[in-house]
């Protein structure tokens, strides 16, 4: 049974080796699965023939349209912009690199179809990675999951399908620190794992480095939980409490003992622990203004240079 539409989202930043053999897989699968099917390809500012591959795909595929962005904005803010042009009840967000099997889409559309709002690729195994990669992945999730009361599967990754109404969710949230893992766990609906094997990226490095990876995982935490804010109030009142009964002590010792002179190594310590203790919760609050600033300025999450493909009147 084939569905009336279907929409499908790539974020593509430098994939012009990916893209061809990309649509060679995907669109026979689109074929037998739907009765009309778009490919929102989003151009994230790539600086090699990324767009000019996609044009020439264009002349082949009627289906393909474009959405060039101005500049990189990042994974995040590609999928954004797809997801605010996709249309329809049937919307599929995959990589350009292959990395997500275009062969799954039947199933997981069957999946759909069985009532589940919200499918998701889940990785059967992470052998495209290393192990400590995989570990620190797993140690993230768990505790993503425990600070922000937002369940996420660590196997989980963006390739999945959604329905029309999830699509309308996500595009209202108005918020531009977007950490779109979460967002999709955040929305709630019915959500159903669909397993697949990830292939190892076709051609190219993946464009997420140590650097990139943890301000990203650091973006996660503190866009959905207040515990690091909370912490220091715990941590604060802890040492207070403990500094009460020490004062205490001090005093009983100085009444019974009579004064003590020496104690320069205990002010030391204290003093730097404080100190150390104090700039460190301020730099906490100085990530959560820091958010505030960028959401108060609401800039756009993209720019859209220009768009091909649209009945818009752009060619
Ligand atoms: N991507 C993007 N903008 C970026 C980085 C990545 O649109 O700034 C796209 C990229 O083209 C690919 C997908 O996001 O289609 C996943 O990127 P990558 O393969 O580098 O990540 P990984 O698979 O290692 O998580
Ligand atoms: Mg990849």
């Amino acid at each position: 049974m084939r569905v009336e539409s279907l929409s499908v989202v790539i974020p593509c930043f430098n994939e012009a080796e990916n893209i061809a053999a990309l649509f060679d897989r995907l669109v026979p699968v689109l074929e037998t699965v739907a009765e009309n099917w778009a490919v929102l390809c989003v151009d994230d500012g790539s600086v090699d023939e990324t767009l000019a591959r996609l044009q020439a795909l264009r002349r082949q595929h009627p289906g393909i349209r474009v959405i060039k962005l101005s500049r990189n904005f990042g994974k995040e803010a590609a999928i954004s912009a797809g997801l605010a042009h996709a249309l329809g009840a049937h919307v599929l967000i995959m990589d350009g690199d292959l990395q997500h099997p275009p062969e799954l889409i039947p199933d997981m559309l069957k999946r759909q179809r069985e009532g589940a709002d919200i499918v998701y690729g889940l990785r059967r195994s992470r052998n495209t990675e290393s192990f400590l990669r995989g570990a620190l992945s797993r140690l993230y999730y768990g505790l993503f999951s425990r600070l922000s009361d937002v369940p996420m599967a660590p196997e989980a990754s963006d390739f999945r399908l959604m329905s029309g109404r999830v699509v309308a969710a996500l595009n209202a949230l108005p918020e531009k620190t977007r950490f779109m893992k979460g967002l999709y766990a955040w929305v709630g609906f019915s959500h159903e794992p669909c397993l697949y094997e990830v292939a190892p990226r076709r051609s190219g490095a993946s464009k997420w480095s140590l650097r990139r990876l943890c301000g990203y995982a650091w973006n996660g935490i503190v866009s959905f939980s207040v515990v690091p804010l909370r912490f220091w109030t715990v941590i604060g009142s802890g040492i207070a409490a403990l500094s009460l009964f020490y004062a205490g002590w001090i005093g009983l010792t100085t009444l019974v003992f009579g004064r003590e002179v020496p104690g320069y190594a205990t002010l030391a310590v204290a003093i730097f622990f404080l100190g150390g203790l104090q700039l460190l919760s301020i730099g906490v609050l100085g990530e959560y203004i820091a958010r505030i600033f960028t959401e108060t300025k609401n800039r756009p999450l993209f720019i859209i240079e220009e768009t091909h493909g649209f009945n818009d009147g752009s060619d």
